[in-house]
């Protein structure tokens, strides 16, 4: 990254209290050197990362958006939204969480279960093991598996055992979208469906409805006419852009911060559409 790399945000950034391998002060350090600011932490279903990242902010005046990023299961499909400046400490937003997580640890022993049945044993403290102070994944399943050589690459992981259709894909996600979102709106959040370019947007239509305010644009994963798309259906549902690597440090082999750059003139829409006096989340 050259010095005079103009600045950009990146939304959408994982630490080690979901499935990233980054504490959130690396996280925030991280994104100071590749001149991203502000950022959003927005770990899968938990907000105890946020406290570090406003702690760090200060010290590497990056901007933190508290943010989260939700998993909804609806439609047959796994659909993530994310959440961007939501009142993380509202205890009625965490005890929203609560359920996600006891459904997590209850998914993990399923998953072990079903690669036992394939002859393939993993444990569930080797798992937690990797996922340390994280809210417990698939893709902690995957780097056990790929610790233990079942596996050559992550992705095979996933492409064997662990996606939808595998034979140890557990289905998850207590929410639907319409609570989801709800949940983020009722802790005055912006809800944003989260690269869509992966998981498809066959039914924006009824996200709208029940309140979803954004898209994700920018994303590693989305191809420059992902991108072409993307913007020109933001603008005709006059729909909230937003970007970001979707870093969760080394855990899927590469470090992406970086590979997202949000223009800024997108986060100040984002800033404009929160709900209410004040500008929170520095
Ligand atoms: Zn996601
Ligand atoms: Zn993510």
């Amino acid at each position: 990254m050259s010095p005079s790399s103009p600045v950009a945000a990146d939304l959408h950034i994982h630490s080690y209290f979901s499935d990233g391998t980054f504490s959130p002060r690396q996280v925030v350090a991280q994104a100071a050197a590749c001149h991203l600011n502000p950022i959003a932490l927005t770990d899968h279903d938990t907000v105890a990362g946020i406290p570090d990242a406003l702690q760090a902010s200060a010290e590497f005046q990056v901007e933190v958006i508290p943010g989260v990023e939700l998993s909804v299961h609806e439609f047959d499909q796994d659909t993530h939204i994310l959440g961007y400046f939501i009142h993380w400490e509202d205890p009625a937003f965490q005890k929203v969480l609560l359920p996600l997580q006891t459904q997590r640890t209850e998914r993990l022993e399923e998953m072990l279960r079903r690669l036992h049945h394939l002859g393939i044993t993993v444990t569930v403290p080797e798992v937690l093991r990797i996922a340390g102070k994280g809210t417990v994944g698939r893709l902690h399943v995957a780097r056990a598996l790929l610790a233990q050589r079942v596996v050559n690459r992550l992705q095979e992981a996933f492409d064997r055992f662990l996606a939808w259709g595998r034979p140890a894909y557990v289905e998850r996600g207590v929410f639907t979208a319409r609570q989801a979102i709800a949940a983020i709106r009722n802790a005055q959040g912006i809800a944003v469906l989260a690269h869509p370019g992966q998981n498809g947007l066959a039914h924006l239509p009824e996200l709208i409805q029940v309140g979803l305010q954004g898209i994700e644009v920018f994303h590693p994963s989305h191809t420059v006419e992902d991108v072409f798309i993307l913007t020109r259906l933001a603008t005709e549902r006059n729909l909230l852009i937003t970007g970001g690597s979707d870093c969760h440090g080394l855990a899927k082999g590469e470090v992406r911060l970086g590979q997202a750059r949000l223009p800024l003139q997108f986060v100040e829409r984002l800033r404009q559409a929160v709900p209410g006096p004040g500008s929170p989340g520095t």
